[in-house]
């Protein structure tokens, strides 16, 4: 792992404003509820943006065409700015026979899909000890929590 300090906030703007550019999203509006409060956080960059991207971009494909509402939020958790990201959607859900499988290699549900993006990021997380947990409702919506431990400035 390659351990910088980044943060968190502009890494998830950046990425919404990078699949801005790649899909059509004008029917998908963003709301932000970032903890302010949230300092720097302690982690590989690179792979932790290509996280949040595989999540952001799952979410906003699960809601075309028809759209609905992204919503980012983050909230300290723990010492040394350790932190949770929830990126949650109102698209099509994630049935319980298919809420098993997310994370396995090459499961996907989408015609021209790899299945990589979940199967990688749990790795990633796994990887910086954290952790990510998923809460769906078909027809409603998902939720994605994704967990950095932060850095003990004392330890
Ligand atoms: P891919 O996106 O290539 O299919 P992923 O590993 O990113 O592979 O996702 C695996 C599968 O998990 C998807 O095909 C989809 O069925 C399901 N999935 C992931 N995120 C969501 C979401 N936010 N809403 C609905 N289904 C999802
Ligand atoms: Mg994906």
């Amino acid at each position: 792992l390659n351990q910088r300090q980044f943060m968190v906030h502009e890494v998830l703007d950046d990425i919404v404003a990078q699949i801005r550019h790649q899909v059509p999203m004008d029917a998908v509006s963003v709301k932000w509820e970032y903890d302010l409060n949230l300092g720097p956080v302690t982690g590989d960059t690179d792979q932790l943006r290509q996280v949040f991207s595989n999540i952001i971009l799952n979410a906003v494909q699960a809601m075309l065409p028809d759209g609905g509402t992204l919503r980012l939020t983050t909230r300290r958790h723990g010492p040394g700015n350790g932190c949770i990201v929830e990126i949650r959607d109102t698209g099509k859900g994630i049935s319980a026979e298919h809420l098993e499988k997310i994370f396995t290699p090459f499961f996907t549900t989408k015609d021209t899909g790899t299945g990589l993006g979940l199967s990688v990021s749990y790795g990633i997380v796994k990887d910086h000890g954290g952790d990510i947990r998923v809460s769906s409702t078909p027809g409603m919506g998902t939720c994605f929590e994704i967990e950095l431990p932060g850095v003990d400035p004392l330890a």
